[in-house]
């Protein structure tokens, strides 16, 4: 039995991989879905992430698991939230997304720029069975970006663990205290409980 990773996000792709060893996993490119597009009409992380995976599921009769997953900042009352990916305009890069970010914290202080990262994981099998788990990661924003690794607003938030910003950690370093880590490490043993067939390759 495979698991099909509901996102053509390449780096999110590459920590599904990562954690995920053991699983059988499939993309979307490999069933020939690289083209499936979801819109996220949901207004929560949860209902995103269930409308990715059941999209999958339907289209490719496999398990599927999608995440939904975005940065809320507390000074500006939660968001970016849900709207972390079109952040600013659906033209911007990811560059753009947090360079918008910073200069709407402009006159934000360093203490007062608490943010958190949070990670809803959903998996929908064809025959209707759901699993979820869900995964934060609490840091601050940056006054500027710093760092090379990762993708989305990862240069720009500070993990106080490291004193670092998520963009210099190495993979395994940010797997340990990623939202994303943390939420596939609790839905792991579930996923296995519910679908034993998943580790008989
Ligand atoms: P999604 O694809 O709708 O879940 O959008 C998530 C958005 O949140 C991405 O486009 C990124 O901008 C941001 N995001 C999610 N996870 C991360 C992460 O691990 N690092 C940096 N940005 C992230």
């Amino acid at each position: 039995m495979s698991l099909l990773v509901a996102t053509g996000n390449k780096g999110k792709l590459h920590e599904f991989r990562s954690l995920l060893t053991g699983l059988r996993i499939r993309t979307p490119d490999d069933v020939r879905l690289g083209n499936l597009y979801v819109e996220e009409t949901g207004d929560t992380f949860y209902d995103n992430a269930l409308l990715k995976a059941k999209a999958y599921a339907t289209a490719s009769g496999l398990l599927s698991v999608a995440d939904d997953s975005g940065l809320e900042v507390d000074a500006l009352g939660g968001r970016p939230g849900v709207q972390s990916a079109r952040y600013g305009g659906r033209e911007l890069d990811d560059s753009g997304r947090y360079r918008h970010l910073l200069a709407e914290l402009i006159d934000v202080p360093p203490e007062a720029r608490t943010a958190r990262f949070r990670c809803c994981l959903v998996v929908f099998s064809p025959d209707g069975r759901l699993v979820t788990a869900e995964g934060t990661c609490e840091g601050r924003i940056l006054m500027r970006p710093s760092g090379e690794g990762g993708f989305g607003y990862d240069p720009v938030f500070l993990v106080p663990a490291y004193g670092r910003s998520m963009a210099a950690l190495s993979r395994s370093e940010k797997s340990a205290i990623s939202h994303r880590g943390r939420a596939l490490r609790s839905l792991l043993p579930v996923l296995t409980e519910t679908f034993p067939a998943l580790l008989s390759n």
